[in-house]
């Protein structure tokens, strides 16, 4: 089968010939792969910077914004990434692999496992989401759906008094799922990121109640999702924060950053990180996803097939905001 394959040895990627997967032992199911979506850590995979391919093998399939059908039942399926520690972490034990505590975990298609970004995989029926058919074209934004609905509630946990204002950094994918997650929450949406103030993502923003902004210069936040990549922008936009502010880190890259522990001290601040989604959260994304008008999306999404994966991942058609790889029909 074909599949997208970052080789840790010659430090290639590329679409390869692979094996198919061999037939399901007790308790798994087969899965023939619709789509899988590319994002910011399919990336970072692709430079090096983190990952690990399969015990023993010296090369990883990559993918793990999927969705699949099971062969035997026909059900449609995104699988959850992470697989649980063993033996098992008592937050493991408790369905929390999200949280896992000993870092044992293996990830799909990012850390010691294969991805989806191929034509066929084995999973274990625990580990797969059913999805409604009527969500069968947006069901591939479930898994970065399910990333948000975990930060936004630490977030809502972690603010202990009343937030009425949001400001998401980075109008990316996940950006603009946070802002729309927080706007469905009735909560006043400002999203900060360097596109035009005319773009298709400040455009996708605006057009369902949301303001626009390239600077920082006039925002209060109570609540602000890091979705941008920079620790420093982060961390700058903590002078929007009003007393209790909380600061959520999605993805904001190792930097060497000052702290504003005096203001952070004062205002009762708190900054988190958050990674990774339980079943729950998936479960609620599915929800989310369905409660929105289809016509959102359009602009989105970008469809394009497997055989262009390496160039979705290192050299990304300008203007796309979210690709989705389609793998079969
Ligand atoms: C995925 C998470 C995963 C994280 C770190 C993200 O892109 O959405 O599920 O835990 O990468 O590996």
């Amino acid at each position: 089968m074909r599949a997208l394959r970052l080789d840790f040895e010659s430090r290639q990627l590329g679409i390869a010939d692979v094996p198919e997967p061999n037939q399901p032992t007790s308790g798994q199911v087969r899965l023939r792969l619709l789509e899988c979506g590319v994002c910011g850590t399919d990336r970072s995979l692709a430079e090096f910077e983190f990952g690990q391919p399969p015990k023993g093998e010296s090369t990883l399939i990559l993918g793990h914004e999927a969705v699949g059908i099971v062969e035997s039942t026909g059900q449609l399926v995104v699988p959850m990434v992470r697989r649980n520690c063993g033996p098992l972490c008592d937050m493991c034990r408790r369905g929390r692999r999200d949280s896992c505590l000993t870092g044992k975990y293996v990830e799909r298609g990012i850390f010691g496992l294969h991805g989806y970004l191929c034509e066929y995989a084995l999973d274990h029926e625990d580990d797969l989401i059913a999805v409604p058919p009527s969500l069968a074209d947006l069901a591939v934004l479930v898994e970065p759906a399910s990333v948000i609905e975990k930060a936004w509630e630490l977030a809502l946990r972690l603010h202990i008094g009343q937030p009425r204002r949001v400001l998401v950094l980075g109008a990316g994918p996940i950006g603009i799922l946070a802002a729309w997650c927080a706007l469905q929450n009735g909560l006043e949406v400002t999203v900060l990121s360097r596109e035009p103030e005319d773009s298709t993502r400040a455009q996708l923003l605006t057009r369902h109640g949301a303001t626009y902004t390239r600077i920082l210069d006039g925002i209060r936040a109570d609540i602000i999702l890091e979705a941008c990549g920079s620790a420093e922008l982060a961390i700058e936009s903590m002078r929007t924060l009003g007393r209790l502010g909380v600061l959520i880190i999605l993805g904001a890259r190792p930097a060497e950053v000052s702290l504003p522990c005096l203001d952070m001290i004062i205002g009762n601040h708190v900054i988190a990180g958050s990674v990774n989604a339980s079943r729950q959260h998936f479960q609620q994304a599915v929800t989310r996803l369905e409660s929105y008008d289809r016509r959102w999306f359009e602009p989105l999404i970008t469809r394009l097939p497997l055989a262009r994966a390496v160039e979705s991942i290192l050299s990304p058609p300008p203007g796309a905001i979210k690709i989705v790889h389609t793998i079969s029909e």
